[in-house]
């Protein structure tokens, strides 16, 4: 969806709502969150009683003892915020599209919002749920490299802060699932840790270049292909890690044009962002799934997230 066509389908804060009401009670058959109770009815407020922050209406619980008021939002993120659910939902729509990320700052200027921490609030919530849960090894064809982030970089000054340079790991199924891990170092020992938490056992072949940590700690892996970047070699075959080296690359491009200061300890975060939008750049629609996930609705299953599988 992009930003047009969000427009188009969510042009009030009305449709906003119903279409968090169809996600929470798919069946139709509204209850109440606190009894389950399927005997409700719906109260329009007054004009003189709609608080700044209420909304126009409510459900009524008609169980005797619970009469609790509720909305399709109640107990959820959108539930007290100050924020229309249009800018949300825009929000969302725009971090999704934005193949490199998009800064609070840009954020703010897209959607007119007037405060830079309002943006960033909204920045930072999203990107809070733009992470993978617990989700399958990788399988097939894998590559793996590191590579550093921040630091001083010609031309550009620092970027990251005024830290070292920070390592990060990539390992990708071809034609799967990116993971980006931000570790203390890029030893052999580390990268041997990476591997057996990331790859299942049955890997077809694990790439990586020479001067890779994780050829090292691959040595002994039968499964184990090399390119020899040192000789000037990039593909043999099927043999290559352009995969994981584009990747990185967006990454790069996206930390350097969006985020100038992306401190350590948000670092992880931001990787998390970035694999997870790579991870669904050919899914349909992957804003049900972001909307899901910051109502705090149980996710889908894991099969409806990727398109491509192992
Ligand atoms: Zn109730």
């Amino acid at each position: 969806m992009n930003i047009r066509e969000a427009h188009a389908k969510f042009a009030t804060d009305e449709q906003c709502l119903q279409y968090i009401q169809e996600m929470r009670w798919p069946d139709g058959v509204i209850r109440c969150p606190e009894c389950g109770e399927k005997n409700i009815k719906r109260v329009d407020r007054s004009a003189e009683s709609k608080g700044k922050n209420k909304r126009g209406w409510f459900y009524l619980c008609l169980e005797k003892t619970c009469h609790n008021q509720f909305t399709p939002t109640s107990g959820t993120i959108f539930h007290d915020t100050h924020l229309p659910l249009i800018v949300w939902f825009q929000a969302i729509t725009l971090m999704l599209n934005a193949k490199k990320g998009i800064s609070a700052k840009q954020l703010q200027r897209d959607l007119g919002i007037g405060g830079y921490k309002t943006a960033w609030y909204l920045n930072h919530r999203i990107r809070e749920v733009m992470q993978e849960g617990s989700i399958p090894k990788l399988g097939g064809i894998v590559e793996i490299d590191e590579t550093y982030i921040g630091g001083k970089q010609k031309g550009k000054g620092v970027w990251y802060g005024k830290k070292q340079k920070q390592p990060v790991v990539g390992v990708i199924q071809r034609k799967g699932p990116l993971r980006f891990i931000h570790t203390k170092d890029a030893k052999a020992d580390t990268l041997k840790a990476i591997i057996e938490e990331h790859i299942g056992p049955d890997v077809q072949y694990v790439m990586t270049d020479d001067s890779s940590a994780g050829a090292a700690a691959l040595k002994d892996s039968e499964k184990h292909r090399i390119i020899r970047h040192n000789i000037g070699k990039y593909v043999e075959g099927i043999v290559h890690t352009n995969t994981v080296e584009s990747a990185f690359s967006l990454l790069k491009r996206g930390i350097v044009g969006n985020f100038h200061r992306v401190s350590i300890k948000h670092l992880q975060r931001y990787l998390n962002e970035f694999s997870y939008r790579f991870n669904r750049r050919n899914d349909a629609d992957p804003f049900i799934e972001t909307v899901r996930r910051l109502c705090g609705f149980a996710p889908l299953p894991f099969d409806t997230l990727t398109s491509e599988k192992a």
